[in-house]
């Protein structure tokens, strides 16, 4: 508690000494202590940020405080630093909202600031007030020191990008107010990714896209009747046939420019034979062996194909009747490229039986991948060594999704990029006692700085 009380005292006297900027420290510790779950809202936290904006000397015209009318509690902040028209704006994003944290499961109160060991610890430290605040910060200094960006450099706060939300930001300022967030380029840092191993920093990822959803239903359907009179065509054996079919079947594998170009770069970090396999994955040499060594580890397999598997079953109504009916729901993750109907297509190949009807249950939403271009891998690369010589930058397709789908779905080249290393064996995103080591987060403020003023300082498309 002494803790707690003595931080909010020191970032107080920073912030003042800073002039109109608070320190990163300071305004997290803001951030934090605002609940912004689902159920409170992001409309308290926009306006703070807001009030900070305006102190550190932005116009009132730059800082629009955005709030939908049927979700008032759902507010979004977009601050913009004018640059020189050389080319659409570059656009930041950074969610608001938090997911839930239940105290009684917590080391310390997640909603509130604490220092403990070296670590900060508090609901969205990582996930991600953290890099908010960073993204806020560097706006700030950018601005105080009279920094004139080649295009403009937007930074949009949005409400709703975890689960249960109903009024995502980013779709929603995408699609009623375009103009005040239309971009040549995105980085999302809510999608980036700096991974340490033991101790060693290993890489801060681009992520370029997303694995995209689909749900499928298979049903085998009869008519039914006693089950003293046994039939041939039993609907869960139908069914059951048909699913095993599917458990064995591989989809091909198919290789984006991401994942040709991580497989490539992640074999440097690895030893051995999985190194070679990796490597010649990347140069497209893998042979069979190769492959069936990657496919067997779950990684590296969902990296290299689309997967389907199934993820529920219900069938027969009666213990004494011959079912009626047998379903099985099958969940896709597609590589970017690949449509649903070619999915469709596979999976009728695979069930082989027409008596077995397939139907679309959650159908895809495009999102398609965001093209790896030099420049942007150049821009993370030189940002990263100046600080991490020896750290690669890894581009990535994740099997998630964040509010990236909304600006990739508009057409707007989407990245995901962040240098907040965290342990890959630690992640608590979303988790108890979410944590940044304290070194972690101020070098991430400075690495967002960097990054905004070498993205920005560029002409651009
Ligand atoms: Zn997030």
């Amino acid at each position: 508690m002494v803790l707690v009380v003595g931080v909010a005292a020191s970032a107080a006297v920073a912030a003042e000494k800073a002039g109109s900027i608070p320190t990163p420290r300071a305004l997290l510790e803001e951030l934090i202590d605002l609940n912004t779950t689902h159920a409170y809202g992001s409309t308290g936290a926009a306006k703070l940020l807001q009030e900070r904006f305006l102190a550190a000397g932005f116009a009132p015209q730059d800082v629009s405080l955005e709030i939908p009318e049927d979700h008032p509690s759902k507010g979004n902040l977009v601050v913009r630093l004018h640059g020189r028209g050389q080319g659409r704006p570059v656009l930041f994003l950074g969610h608001l909202d938090v997911v839930e944290a239940r105290p009684e499961d917590w080391s310390f109160d997640p909603f509130k600031l604490t220092e403990d060991g070296g670590w900060l610890y508090g609901r969205g430290v990582i996930d991600m007030k953290g890099q908010d605040v960073a993204m806020a910060v560097s706006l700030m200094r950018l601005k105080q020191e009279g920094y004139t960006p080649a295009r403009d450099l937007i930074v949009a706060f949005t409400a709703d990008e975890e689960a249960g939300g109903d009024a995502n930001g980013v779709d929603w300022l995408l699609r009623t107010h375009r103009a005040l967030v239309d971009a040549g380029l995105v980085v999302n840092p809510d999608g980036g990714e700096a991974g340490v191993k033991s101790g060693r920093k290993l890489y801060v990822a681009v992520q370029t896209s997303e694995k995209t959803f689909v749900s499928f239903g298979l049903e085998a359907t009869d008519k039914g009747g006693h089950s003293s009179r046994p039939t041939a065509d039993n609907p869960i054996y139908r069914l059951s046939a048909a699913l095993e079919r599917l458990a064995t079947y591989r989809f091909p594998v198919d290789l984006t420019a991401t994942t040709r170009e991580y497989f490539a770069r992640r074999a440097t970090l690895e030893q051995g034979q999985l190194r070679s396999d990796m490597a010649a994955v990347g140069a497209g040499t893998a042979d069979p062996a190769a492959i069936e060594r990657l496919s067997a580890v779950v990684e590296t397999n969902i990296m290299l194909r689309t997967t389907c598997t199934a993820t529920m079953i219900d069938g027969g109504h009666a213990e004494n009747a011959l079912p009626q009916r047998a379903r099985a729901t099958i969940q896709c993750r597609v590589i970017p490229s690949e449509s649903p109907e070619s999915i469709e297509a596979a999976l009728r190949k695979v069930v082989a039986d027409p008596l077995v009807a397939i139907s679309t249950i959650t159908p895809a939403k495009p999102n398609p991948e965001s093209v790896l271009t030099p420049a942007i891998v150049k821009a993370v690369e030189d940002t990263t060594h100046e600080t991490w010589p020896d750290v690669i930058v890894l581009p990535e397709m994740s099997a998630g999704a964040d509010d990236s789908r909304y600006s990739r779905s508009v057409g707007i080249p989407s990245y995901g990029i962040d240098a907040m290393f965290d342990d890959l064996d630690d992640g608590r995103a979303h988790g108890r006692d979410e944590r940044i080591g304290v070194v972690a987060f101020q070098q991430d403020v400075d690495f967002t700085y960097r990054l905004m003023k070498r993205l920005a300082g560029a002409a651009g498309p």
